[in-house]
């Protein structure tokens, strides 16, 4: 049974003052047992927003790591650091990070890889922009994504791993993917990690994210392989993100 996970990104938003506030808000959510609840914050909030969420149940992410321990790389953010701060989940290879700062498979396979050594859990995002869905590349590209992204994991370390498919044009657009459109593609995910895996395949959570918002979260997660979902935009604002939480299988 795959336990269904909600995933807040609070992208670049939200001073650490802010983000307490938000984080003390988030504390009026009912409690569920049946459902994960992350927030993946800016690295300078990790800490305050840990602190009030500490036993909630509400767990805090990050959004981006360096694959090394420590060294002479200025401004990064290492594994350790995010260990060390009670981040669990990291959020590698978003869309934005591909696009903006060029980030390749390669890198964003080192970053999965630093993260699971650090006994985290990635969520490894992966998705197609609009040309390549337009010119009929969605599952090329995807497969291609898996595989160098998923270069360094090999037998039972594929368990830890959480899979984001969130196609670009979906993202920040208010144009989300519709369930059956998404239950393809993570269908086709799930495959993958059978045929390269095996049966643990079935364990491994993939969430949809891709202007997730409180009128489509239902219908969503009532397809087979969509375990949860990455929310950006809808996970800045208490009344939207606690109705995305609360979703109910319609
Ligand atoms: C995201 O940031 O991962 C995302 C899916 O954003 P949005 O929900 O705003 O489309």
């Amino acid at each position: 049974m795959r336990k269904p996970l909600i995933a807040g990104n609070w992208k670049m938003y939200k001073v650490p003052s802010e983000a307490e506030l938000f984080a003390k808000e988030l504390k009026n959510m009912p409690a569920y047992g049946d459902r994960d609840i992350v927030v993946c914050v800016p690295f300078p909030a990790i800490s305050g927003v840990r602190r009030i969420l500490a036993e909630t149940g509400i767990f805090v992410g990050a959004q981006n790591v360096y694959p090394a321990k420590e060294g002479a790389y200025t401004g990064e953010v290492s594994p350790l650091m995010l260990k060390d701060a009670g981040v669990l989940f990291v959020i590698c290879g978003h869309s934005e990070r591909r696009q903006i700062f060029n980030e390749t498979d390669d890198f964003i396979a080192e970053k999965v890889k630093a993260v699971i050594d650090y006994e985290m859990t990635p969520v490894l995002c992966i998705g197609e922009t609009l040309k390549q869905n337009e010119a009929g590349e969605t599952f090329t590209v995807i497969e291609k994504q898996l595989k160098t992204g998923l270069r360094h994991i090999s037998g039972d370390a594929i368990r830890k791993i959480i899979i984001a498919y969130e196609p670009v044009w979906a993202i920040g657009t208010g144009k989300n993917a519709t369930p059956q459109q998404a239950q393809t593609v993570h269908r086709f995910i799930r495959k993958f990690i059978e045929q390269n895996y095996g049966q643990v395949a079935r364990d491994v959570r993939i969430l949809y994210g891709g202007s997730v918002k409180p009128e489509n979260i239902d219908d969503l997660m009532c397809e087979e392989d969509i375990d949860g979902a990455l929310v950006g935009g809808a996970s800045l604002r208490f009344e939207s993100f606690s109705r995305i939480v609360g979703f109910q299988k319609k």
